[in-house]
C-alpha cells in the first residue's frame, strides 16, 4: 500500500481551538470537512495524544480557525509543535470569542464554532461531529495543507492524521542546512549555526539546539 496517496487530498492548516476550564487552548489540524449543510455540521480529527482532545471532550464546543496562507510559522509553531498542557498557547495571541470559544483575531480568513453533537474513536484520533452555531468570513486565502508543505517548508506533527515518517523535502541540498527536526524549521540566521549559544532554541517549536540535524 503507497501512502503517498494520500497527499493527493486536499486538506486545509486549521487551529482548533476551545476551553480547558477557564483557560484558552487549541491545536493545530488538518482534517476538518463539512458534513452536512442544514443544519452544518462539520467533521474535525483530532489525536488522542493532543490535550486539546481531552478539553473537546470535558466542554463539547470548540472553533475552527482557517489559517490564510500568509499566517506565521510562528503562529503554526505555538499551537502546533507544542502541548496546551505545558503551556498557555494563548499568552501571545490576540483572540476574541466565538460561541464561548477563543477566535485567532489575526492571520485567518475566518472561524466556525458549535457544540459536540456526538464522536468516533479511531485508533489514534477522535472524529468530533459539530454542529456549527456560530461562523463569520474574514479576508485572505486560505492555506492548503500542500502550501504548508511546498511554500513554507513546513512538516506533519507525529499527531497529524497525515504524517508520514519518510517524509524529505526534494529541493534539500545535503549537508548545507541546519533543519529543525521536529518542526522543519531551517535555520537562516547570520551567525553560524555551530557557533550559536547552547541556549538557543527553535523560533518555531522551542525544542532545543540539540534537534537540529545537518541536511
Ligand atoms: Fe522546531
Amino acid at each position: 500500500m503507497d501512502k503517498n496517496i494520500f497527499r493527493n487530498l486536499s486538506y486545509g492548516v486549521y487551529v482548533v481551538t476551545t476551553m480547558d476550564g477557564m483557560r484558552q487552548t487549541g491545536c493545530v489540524a488538518n482534517s476538518c470537512m463539512q458534513i452536512t449543510s442544514d443544519p452544518a455540521v462539520v467533521a474535525v480529527s483530532i489525536n488522542h495524544d493532543n490535550y486539546t482532545n481531552k478539553c473537546i471532550k470535558e466542554s463539547k464546543s470548540l472553533a475552527v480557525n482557517i489559517l490564510t496562507e500568509n499566517a506565521d510559522m510562528t503562529l503554526i509553531g505555538n499551537f502546533g509543535f507544542q502541548s496546551g498542557k505545558d503551556v498557555n498557547k494563548f499568552e501571545n495571541i490576540p483572540f476574541e470569542w466565538a460561541y464561548g470559544n477563543p477566535v485567532l483575531k489575526d492571520s485567518t480568513c475566518g472561524y466556525f464554532a458549535g457544540d459536540v453533537i456526538g464522536s468516533y474513536e479511531t485508533g489514534t484520533h477522535t472524529v468530533f461531529f459539530v454542529e456549527i452555531k456560530d461562523a463569520e468570513v474574514k479576508s485572505g486565502t486560505p492555506m492548503t495543507y500542500a502550501y504548508y508543505h511546498k511554500v513554507k517548508n513546513g512538516k506533519s506533527p507525529k499527531n497529524a492524521p497525515t504524517y508520514l515518517p519518510e517524509e524529505k523535502d526534494e529541493k534539500e541540498t545535503p549537508g548545507k542546512k541546519w533543519v529543525c527536526s521536529v518542526c522543519g524549521y531551517i535555520y537562516q540566521g547570520d551567525i553560524p549555526f555551530e557557533e550559536l549559544s547552547e541556549d538557543f532554541v527553535c523560533p518555531v517549536c522551542k525544542q532545543p539546539k540539540s534537534v537540529f540535524e545537518q541536511k
